[in-house]
Formats: structure tokens, C-alpha cells, sequence
């Protein structure tokens, strides 16, 4: 293919209408059949770029594309009037970063944050944030010397060793910037950096940080090629392939399975947040290399890490090295939010739902389970079972310090300070994503507005509904002219019996754990109903315990929450940003009597409003009802819950009806339950 064709090739791909599905024929010559693009990514051939770059199975619509609504426009609102819209203003690390000339950190902590504000003030539409990160954006354009190098690298910075982490990730952050604006200053500063990158490369490989986050570089640098055709820019991923940490062969050996002792072995390959990360570079590395073991590393490695250090709220333990499937084992907030941006990923190059079900997951449960309601506060470390969050330095986490469960600026290390702002905006962006065949998926689900163009023509999807409180999603479709394309809808792996109701037609059953197409001329405004039916599961899990799920939610026995304001004479520590102990004003160590054999039958659900802030106790928009009784045995110990006793304890206390709330909407909590007698 000519240089001048393949620009406007891959420019077709850039503005998200695939070349090869607009002229019929894929580019290996395959007629598209109305398969191609059924997610799934094995029922179809994948297109491939003249270098070789395989297609995924769903684009991302350009920043910006998708804007919330309902409870998630309240919750991107929280989060800008939060912490994530004024960290630049008052924490040194980033006001005073090197990155914008100032004299603090200049390695990850302002990209880390840029990389989370830039899809916030995009995806909400929030001039004044917009025009806070484009001034930012500037500094970080200005400072960059003419050899590609960054403001904050020192003048030898191509000369010596250098981990190149925050490098992958400030480009990562700029493509995203790039995307939202399409500032060609940005671009170019992209392009320079990582010509620069790709010359360091040559002569000293990647090592620590870098070495072992190598794909989160695959990102810019596919988002390079696909809108330049530079065949450099894939020799530049290939060779970070190559010096990179091999997590499918880890992935193969023993030690991944084992959980770190408490003050255990700090390992680079068990670190949690590079883990939540590395869930998607098998993804990345498959469009690459088209090896069948590439494109079903994801799920492989999702697999292991449920079966040896799952917890119920979809995420995995590690505080901060893998730390088994205790519930009283912490999760980083940065290793959630990396999860969910991993999940995003994979899910789009993969097109696999079962992705969908776990993104949805963790980021209804274990993502807003971590901060204050307000989004001021967060954690470093979450337990499941968490009865109260205090300093404490009789812990018992592997590696982490005494500060880590306690809500607050930056409790044990400032990384979460600086990396939580992505978990809600990303999401948010790739709720909905553009199909090979001029189609549109929703791959997850929450209140938004989406629009793109099929076939030139512009399309509008809104979606109402307070999902994951309730089962009913309205949708309305709304089309410029008349125009045909395929509506493709996930339908989670849990929802027996899901229907669609489409333009007041009849309703249609729906096959869980898959992607339902729905492929018509759409005119006007077309209504669709979705119904995903949530039934109660009560899986038994560490030391036989119960957890109690229903749809993408696990519930919880929220507590009663006496706060207490710490470290106030701290630097920093001023209100609203303050530093909290919980402790728990109401009994919390009760056992399930859950009936034998059908322990569902045993809960019952009822709806609530959903809150102002639908993430609170207060804001809980349903709850569940279930009987247990005290166990005086259950005592807490180093400050923690005691662990459950395994099988089903003796108590005399009298029964009583509980409560619980959506895990996400708790700040202290029960998770995993004794079972008790009923
Ligand atoms: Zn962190």
C-alpha cells in the first residue's frame, strides 16, 4: 500500500470509521459477514494494519463522545468538587511538580493525576477544569527540550540509566489529551518523546518500573501509529515487548499462587497495582502478534488471581504484594483503579463480555467503597471485612505501614493521592464503543449519553436508569436521517432471563454472557428497554464464609460510623482534606442464618431512593434484609475483625433482622459472614 493510502487508511481508523468495514471487504480479503464485529473477537477475522497491527474487537469513542447522566453525572460532579479538582492547588507533589517548573516530585505524581483530570473535565464537560489541565498541558509542552526529552529528565537523561516509567505514562496521559482536544502541539510533543524513548531503548533496556509496566507504552504508541502509519512506532512496541517482564511466564510458575507473608518479601511481580496493570498486556501484546496464548492471557490471569487472592468484590488482595483470599487482606486504590482501566482495555481489543461483568464489579463495589462519599478522603488499603480504619501498627499487611486503612490525603504513600482521579472518568469514557461494522456496543452499563457517526450519519444513545440499583435501562436512539447499523447490547453473565423491548415491539429473551445485536434502520427516536433480572447468589468463600451478591452488587452490613479527626497539625491536613479514624458505633459481629440448602431464600430486597451521593450509607439505593444472630466469640484482633471461623457457628443470642447495603456505599463493614443456626 502506498505511504498516502495507508495515511488515509489509518486515518479512517483514528476517526473510528474502520477503513476496511466501509469498503466491504476486510483487509485479508475477507467479505464481512454479520459476524464480524459480534464481540466475542474469535466468530470474525480481525482487520489488520499494512504493518501488521491487529484490529480490536471495539474502538473507544473519542474523548469526550460519552457524557454522564443520572447517578453518574452526580458522582463525576462529587469527584471534580472533591479532591481530583483541586489536588493542583494545594498538595506540593503536584502544584509545585517539576513537570509545571516548580521544584517538587517530578516523576509520576502530575501525570498520574492528568491522566485522571483530563477524562474527568472531558467526559463531564467542565470548562473551568478543561481550561485548569490545558494550562498544564502547556507547562508540560514548553518544558520539553528539542532532543524529546521532558522538563523534569536531566540533561543526561539519554546518556545514563533512567527508569522510563513516568514516561510511558505521561504519554499515555498526553494521547488522552490529544484525543479530547486534538491539540497538534501535543502530538508532536507525543511523537518527540518517544522517538527519544525509542533511541534509549536501543542502548539501555527498561528495568524496574519500567520494565515492569512496558504496555502501558503500547498505548500511545498505537494511538500514534493509528492516525501517522510511522512503521517505527511498532518497532518501538515490539522491542518493549521484548525487554519487558514476561507475566505469562510467571503467570506459569508457583510463586504467583502464593500469598506474601504478613511483613513479607516486597516483589516487583507480585506488586498489586503493577498486577492490575498487567491484566491487559496480553491484550495489547496480541494485536502485535496474533498468538491464540496472547489473546487469552487476560482471562487466564484474571482466573488465577480470583482462585488465589480474589476477594467478592471482583478485585484481588494486596497490601502491597499479593496477600491471599482473607478478606481482612488489603486492596490498593491504585491497583482498583489500574484493574478497571486494564479491564476497559481488554475488553475493548477482546470484545469479550465476561469482561464487562467484571469491570462493572469492581467499579460499583470495590472503587467507591475506598473514599469518603465526598471524595475528599480516601484509603490506601480496603478490607472487605473492615470494622474500623485507624492508624494501627500492630497491622497485618504484607508490606504496607500502619496508615494504610485509615481515610485521608495520602495515607501510607501518596501514589493513590496522585492515581485514583481515573477510576470513575475512564469508566465513564468506555461505557459505550464504536463496532468494526458502523455499529455502536454498550459493553458496560450506567447513566450516559453517547454520540457518534454511523455512515456519516450522527447518532445520539441516551440511557436513563439508577442500574446497578435497579434492573430497568431505558435507552432511546435517536438518528439524524434514517441509517442501518448494528445496536450491540452485553448482556451480564448473571442476568437469566434478560429481555429487550425494542421501539414498544415485543419483548425478546436475551442469552446471558453475551452480546445481543440488534441490526436495523434506525429513524428518528427508537426506544429500547432492557430488563437484566438480578436474583440473590450466596457464594461461600475464604473459611466458608457467606457473601451475599445480587446483579453487579455485593452487599454488606453497613455499620454505624464514629468518625474521629486525626492528624490535623499534618501539613496539608486542612479541611476539607483531612485525615479520619472509623470506628464502628453498632454491633458488628453477627453470623448469617442463612436456611440449608437454599440460603437465598433466606434475603429479601427493597428498593431506596438513590442518593444526592449514591455511594453513601445514606445514599444506598437498596438494601437487603436477612437474619442473624451475635457471635460474642467474634472478637477483633490486631485491631482487625478476627478471621471467620470456618463452618457453622453455635450462638445463643437471639435472632435479629439486618441490614445490608451495597458494598460500595459502606465506609466500615461486614463482607464475608459466619454462618450461624437459624
Ligand atoms: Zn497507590
Amino acid at each position: 500500500m502506498a505511504n498516502i493510502d495507508r495515511r488515509r487508511f489509518l486515518g479512517g481508523l483514528a476517526a473510528g470509521t474502520t477503513a476496511w468495514a466501509a469498503g466491504g471487504m476486510s483487509l485479508l480479503g475477507t467479505p464481512l459477514s454479520d459476524a464480524q464485529g459480534s464481540g466475542g473477537g474469535n466468530a470474525s477475522v480481525p482487520g489488520r494494519t499494512p504493518d501488521g497491527l491487529l484490529d480490536p474487537a471495539f474502538r473507544p469513542l473519542p474523548l469526550g463522545s460519552i457524557r454522564p447522566r443520572g447517578w453518574l453525572a452526580r458522582q463525576l460532579r462529587i469527584q471534580t468538587d472533591g479532591l481530583s479538582g483541586h489536588l493542583d492547588e494545594f498538595w506540593p507533589d503536584v502544584a509545585q511538580s517539576q513537570w509545571f517548573g516548580g521544584q517538587a516530585e517530578g516523576w509520576e505524581r502530575a501525570p498520574y493525576w492528568l491522566d485522571g483530570v483530563i477524562p474527568l473535565a472531558w467526559t463531564l464537560g467542565d470548562a473551568g477544569l478543561q481550561a485548569k489541565v490545558s494550562g498544564h498541558i502547556a507547562q508540560i509542552v514548553d518544558g520539553q527540550r528539542p532532543d524529546g526529552w521532558y522538563g523534569p529528565y536531566p540533561a543526561d537523561a539519554g546518556a545514563r540509566a533512567y527508569d522510563l516509567w513516568a514516561i510511558l505514562l505521561a504519554n499515555k496521559m498526553m494521547a488522552q489529551y490529544h484525543e479530547a482536544t486534538g491539540d497538534e502541539r501535543v502530538f508532536g510533543a507525543v511523537e518527540s518523546s518517544l522517538r527519544a524513548l525509542g533511541a534509549k531503548v536501543q542502548q539501555a533496556p527498561l528495568y524496574n518500573w519500567g520494565r515492569y509496566r512496558w504496555f502501558e507504552g503500547l498505548i500511545p504508541v498505537y494511538y500514534l501509529y493509528e492516525r501517522s502509519g510511522d512503521a517505527w512506532l511498532l518497532d518501538l512496541a515490539r522491542r518493549l515487548k521484548e525487554q519487558g517482564f514476561d507475566y505469562a511466564e510467571y503467570y506459569r510458575g508457583e510463586d504467583v499462587t502464593l500469598a506474601t507473608p504478613r511483613r513479607g518479601l516486597w516483589t516487583w511481580a507480585k506488586h498489586v497495582v503493577n498486577t492490575g496493570m498487567a491484566v491487559k498486556a496480553g491484550a495489547l501484546a496480541w494485536r502485535l502478534t496474533g498468538l491464540e496464548e496472547d489473546r487469552t492471557e487476560p482471562t487466564r490471569m484474571i482466573g488465577l488471581l480470583d482462585r488465589y487472592h480474589g476477594q467478592v468484590t471482583g478485585m484481588f488482595t494486596g497490601d502491597e504484594c499479593l496477600a491471599g483470599k482473607n478478606p481482612l487482606q488489603g486492596s490498593e486504590l491504585c491497583a482498583v483503579v489500574e484493574f478497571l482501566y486494564s479491564l476497559e482495555t481488554a475488553l475493548g481489543v477482546l470484545g469479550d463480555p465476561a469482561l464487562g461483568d467484571r469491570l462493572e464489579r469492581v467499579a460499583f463495589n470495590a472503587l467507591p467503597a475506598t473514599f469518603t462519599p465526598d471524595m475528599w478522603a480516601h484509603q490506601y488499603d480496603q478490607q472487605n471485612n473492615q470494622v474500623q480504619c485507624m492508624l494501627n501498627p500492630d497491622h497485618m499487611w504484607t508490606t504496607n505501614g500502619p496508615e494504610s486503612n485509615f481515610y485521608g490525603l495520602e495515607p501510607n504513600f501518596g501514589c493513590c493521592t496522585s492515581n485514583m482521579h481515573q477510576g470513575w472518568p475512564k469508566f465513564a469514557a468506555h461505557l459505550w464503543m464504536k463496532t468494526p461494522d458502523e455499529g455502536l456496543a454498550a459493553v458496560a452499563y450506567a447513566p450516559s449519553e453517547a454520540r457518534f457517526e454511523s455512515r456519516g450519519v450522527p447518532v445520539t444513545v441516551a440511557l436513563d436508569t439508577d442500574y446497578p440499583f435497579r434492573e430497568g435501562l431505558s435507552l432511546d436512539v435517536t438518528a439524524a436521517r434514517p441509517v442501518s447499523f448494528p445496536l450491540v447490547l452485553r448482556v451480564p453473565g448473571w442476568a437469566e432471563g434478560a429481555t429487550v423491548r425494542v421501539g414498544g415491539g415485543a419483548e425478546q429473551k436475551m442469552q446471558p454472557g453475551t452480546f445481543h445485536r440488534i441490526t436495523r434502520e434506525w429513524r428518528g427516536t427508537t426506544p429500547v428497554e432492557l430488563r437484566f433480572r438480578m436474583r440473590p447468589a450466596v457464594p461461600l468463600r475464604y473459611n466458608e464464609a457467606a457473601a451475599i451478591e445480587r446483579g453487579p452488587l455485593v452487599y454488606a452490613l453497613g455499620l454505624a460510623e464514629d468518625w474521629t479527626r486525626i492528624n490535623a497539625d499534618k501539613p496539608g491536613r486542612e479541611l476539607p482534606h483531612g485525615d479520619f479514624e472509623v470506628r464502628p458505633a453498632s454491633p458488628w459481629n453477627y453470623g448469617l442464618a442463612l436456611p440449608e440448602g437454599k440460603p437465598e431464600s433466606g434475603l429479601t430486597f427493597a428498593e431506596r431512593p438513590v442518593g444526592d451521593r449514591p455511594f453513601s450509607p445514606d445514599g444506598a439505593g437498596m438494601k437487603a434484609l436477612v437474619m442473624g444472630r451475635r457471635l460474642p466469640s467474634w472478637k477483633l484482633a490486631h485491631g482487625w475483625a478476627a478471621e471467620v471461623a470456618p463452618g457453622v457457628q453455635e450462638s445463643t443470642e437471639s435472632l435479629e433482622e439486618l441490614t445490608l447495603i451495597p458494598y460500595g456505599c459502606t465506609n466500615i463493614r461486614v463482607t464475608e459472614f459466619p454462618r450461624v443456626r437459624g
